[in-house]
This record gives C-alpha cells, structure tokens and sequence, in this order.
C-alpha cells in the first residue's frame, strides 16, 4: 500500500490539460447542460450510445467525453446498456443493411422523451459511405432525429454541444444541426 501510494506521489499528474479556451467552453456550456438537467430530467440524463455502422472513430470521440479531462459525469450524464432506462440515443454511423432492425428496435424500446442525436457526418447524410450495397445512408431515413451533429469525427465538445441541444430541442419537431468542429 505505501509503495503504491509513494508512486502516486512520485509520478505525480501525467495527463494534458486541456487547452485554455477549450475548458472554459466546456464550463459554459457544461453550466447551461447542468441546469437543463436539473430542471427537465431531474438530475440525470441517461444516454444509450448506438453504433450503426460506424468506422468507429466517432465512438473514440465519444470515449473522450467520458474521459478525466471532459468527465462528462460531472454535469449529470450517465451511458447506460439498455435503452429502456435511456432518455437519449446518441447514434454513429451511416445505417448499415444489418443493424437497421436494430436501430428500430432500440428506438421502440426506449421510453419517452426519446431524444435522438446522429453524431457525424455519416449519421447526418451517410457520410464518406453514403448509399450502397451495405449502407442504408444518414439514420434521418430509418428513425426520426433531433440533433445532427456534424463533423468526421465531431470533437468531444461538439458533442457536449449537442447533448445541450437536444436537452432544449424537447417538443421542436424540426431536426436542429450542430455545425461541430471535427476533431
Ligand atoms: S463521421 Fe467520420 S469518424 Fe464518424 S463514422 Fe463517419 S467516417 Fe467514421
């Protein structure tokens, strides 16, 4: 035990901080985040993450708003594995031919508010995969979307944007589009 805790002493932080302008975004929009859970999910939002296809570097930008730096735990967001106790599905990729029923089933499944946010550029339109053979294209033509997040791969703030907009997008029928930046 003392060993290990004369290492923790020893090596000290090893992380990055993140770049000045970049943590003071996130504290503003983690603020407003913070309060529109409070006030419209009580505390906690509850995120089911869907991988319909994806080349999987969306996914590592999602790991990263989970990470010590963005912690995104902090301002009362929660992954879960199931999406009966989700408010929202955060979904990647174009849809491939074989996670469509997938996708559907997941979406009935998942209980009202039932936010969708399609994050990348392939989840807005298909992306570098488009239609083909395997891809059915953007999830707007399998299930109904909130938020789109573009970019190739959005950066973990420009999910964190686009959470927020999906917490105030409740009742808005029109998709918004959160023009993120790419990583
Ligand atoms: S948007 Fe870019 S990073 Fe995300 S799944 Fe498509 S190709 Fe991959």
């Amino acid at each position: 035990m003392l060993r290990i805790l004369h290492q923790i002493f020893r090596t000290g932080i090893v992380t990055e901080p993140l770049p000045r302008e970049i943590e003071s975004e996130i504290e503003v929009v983690g603020a407003k985040l913070e309060d529109a859970i409070l006030k419209r999910f009580r505390r906690s939002l509850t995120i089911r993450q869907i991988d319909a296809g994806s080349c999987n570097g969306c996914e590592l930008e999602i790991h990263a708003v989970n990470n010590p730096i963005y912690n995104c735990e902090r301002f009362g967001i929660h992954f879960t594995a199931s999406p009966r106790f989700a408010d929202i599905l955060l979904i990647t990729g174009p849809v491939s031919i074989n996670m469509e029923t997938a996708l559907k089933r997941t979406y009935n499944a998942t209980p009202p508010p039932k936010l969708v946010i399609a994050a990348g550029d392939c989840a807005y339109d298909g992306g570098v995969f488009g239609k083909s053979y395997a891809s059915l294209g953007g999830i707007g033509s399998i299930i109904p979307v909130d938020v789109y997040i573009k970019g190739c791969p959005p950066s973990p703030s420009s999910i964190i944007q686009g959470i927020l907009k999906a917490t105030e997008n409740t009742g808005v029928s029109n998709p918004r589009i959160c023009t993120g930046k790419n990583r």
